[in-house]
């Protein structure tokens, strides 16, 4: 099998390392090329200039930001690609992005999954990531052998788009944990608990979870390097807050997790680690 990955960035460079370390890699890209280049000589692969070096792949994986770059990308895949490959796109956009594309491509004869992941830098470094898959369950087969390499879980969700669909319902558990931590380790320094004491105690009991166990004492040391970034959090709130209108519920978590990454990306943060939402909780809310 060989397998490309398109978007080298926190999630992708080691999930893409993880795919080479199988034997599976033969070409990355990159919208920077140099990430590419750079990567290819580190994992001896060959590094892309253009969608028509992914043309005799069986399987490309692409971890781009938004819908745009997912549907650049499969627009030049589905040019070049042959009948019977498939594309898994692990970014995290709109089910429309997805069945847009699972449309654009099967026109062509080629396959495609939406399968966003979950389980943060640590979980692609890790090879333990949390996988949904949308799409059709023979193009899976066909792909699984690669996302193998840095999964903990795969998950065939249901049809096209049933991927980021549940992805959507990651990022409203997410958002609102993030609230919840960032808003409560506030309230604790202002009482002057020792964190030293205070985040093994918390994360020993039924308040622990994954955000503040990775994010907790960084965030309490004002350390924001990213992890994820609050502008890809604005991102999928806005898709999120989208299918919530639609469906019908009250999405007053979203809302005020929307406004305050909005906040968060207008003063300058949208790199920063979602972590730094800590930064709004410190201040009392302006009325
Ligand atoms: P990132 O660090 O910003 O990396 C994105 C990478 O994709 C960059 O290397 C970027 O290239 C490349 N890229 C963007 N548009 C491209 C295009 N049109 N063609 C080719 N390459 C392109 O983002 P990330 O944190 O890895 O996240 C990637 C996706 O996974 C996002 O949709 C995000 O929401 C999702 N996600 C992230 C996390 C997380 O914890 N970070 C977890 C789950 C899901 P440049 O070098 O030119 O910028």
């Amino acid at each position: 099998m060989k397998v490309g990955f398109i978007g080298l960035g926190a999630m992708g460079a080691p999930m893409a390392g993880h795919v080479a370390g199988k034997g599976l890699l033969s070409v990355v890209g990159n919208r920077t090329v140099e990430k590419a280049t750079r990567f290819a000589a580190e994992h001896g692969v060959n590094a892309a200039t253009s969608a028509a070096d992914f043309a005799d792949c069986d399987v490309v994986l692409l971890c781009v930001s938004l819908d745009d770059d997912v549907r650049e990308n499969v627009e030049a895949l589905a040019g070049v690609l042959k009948t019977g490959a498939v594309v898994v796109d692990h970014s995290t956009v709109s089910v429309d992005t997805a069945r847009w594309a699972a449309q654009r491509l099967a026109e062509a004869g080629i396959g495609f999954l939406d399968a966003p992941v979950s389980g943060g830098v640590e979980g692609a470094r890790n090879g333990k990531l949390s996988i949904m898959v949308g799409g059709d369950a023979a193009h899976l087969e066909r792909a699984r052998p690669a996302l193998e390499a840095y999964a903990a879980r795969i998950a065939h969700m249901g049809g096209s788009g049933a991927g980021q669909a549940t992805k959507a319902v990651n990022q409203v558990l997410v958002a609102g944990i993030n609230e919840a931590v960032c808003e409560g380790l506030a309230l604790g320094e202002k009482l002057g608990l020792d964190p030293e004491v205070l985040l093994p105690t918390l994360g020993a009991g039924a308040a622990g979870n994954w955000f503040l166990d990775k994010r907790g004492a960084t965030m309490l040391r004002s350390e924001f390097a990213p992890g994820f970034k609050c502008a890809h959090m604005l991102k999928d709130l806005r898709i999120v807050q989208g299918m919530a209108k639609d469906a019908g519920i009250r999405h007053t978590a979203i809302d005020q997790a929307l406004a305050d990454y909005a906040e968060l990306t207008d003063r300058g943060d949208g790199d920063a680690d979602t972590s730094a939402l800590i930064q709004l909780k410190r201040q009392p809310t302006s009325a």
